[in-house]
């Protein structure tokens, strides 16, 4: 194992993010906002900090992490994982709202680290302060939403998501990046990587 692809894939057999990974044993999931779809009820879950207190947690079985803005490390084995939900002052463009914190995770195994920008969940609005955060990030990879069609949102029309998204990826990997895929529900053309949907959604989505 040595490319960053390589390093990539064995992060996502190693931990999820918004019920999805590479593994279906994966026990420890990375979650973006407290929505229905985006939490499992069993494993354990580090969310940030923003949404404790959230209802939708109270149904959760399993450990909860509140991840601190500052940030968090936990080894594990050879492998370390340091994840730290971004403030919108660490976004570029400075938004002053977006449909779900955004968070970015570092992550080492033997000599080799790689870092990514995990997003679980868009409004077409948010969509603008994507590129410029992963090229100022620095980062070697980025989880995106993949989405069919959606009439929420903010879209104006029900392809117009998929299709901003769609092009903000292709840009992102001209740069370089690897892309990844959280499919919102459909997998993506444009990814690099499409991560499935692993653990059961924790209850009916009221937005999806
Ligand atoms: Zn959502």
């Amino acid at each position: 194992m040595s490319g960053k692809l390589d390093i990539i894939k064995d992060l996502f057999h190693t931990i999820g993010f918004d019920r999805a990974a590479l593994y279906p044993l994966v026990s420890v999931f990375i979650v973006s906002h407290a929505d229905c779809d985006h939490l499992t009820d069993s494993a354990e879950q580090w969310i940030p900090t923003k949404y404790r207190g959230h209802k939708n947690l109270r149904d959760v079985q399993g450990p909860l992490l509140a991840l601190p803005w500052k940030g968090y490390w936990r080894p594990l084995g050879e492998r370390r994982i340091k994840v730290k939900p971004l403030v919108f002052s660490e976004i570029k463009g400075q938004p002053n709202r977006l449909h779900c914190v955004w968070i970015e995770i570092t992550y080492w195994y033997r000599e080799h680290e790689v870092k990514g920008l995990l997003i679980g969940d868009l409004d077409v609005q948010d969509v603008k302060y994507i590129h410029k955060t992963a090229i100022a990030r620095k980062a070697d990879f980025i989880v995106l939403p993949s989405y069919g069609g959606v009439t929420t949102h903010g879209a104006e029309q029900p392809e117009q998501l998929a299709e901003l998204v769609e092009e903000v990826a292709r840009e992102i990997r001209d740069k370089g990046l690897v892309t990844v895929a959280r499919p919102h529900p459909v997998k993506a053309e444009w990814a690099d990587i499409n991560l499935d949907i692993v653990a059961p959604q924790l209850c009916a989505a009221e937005s999806l």
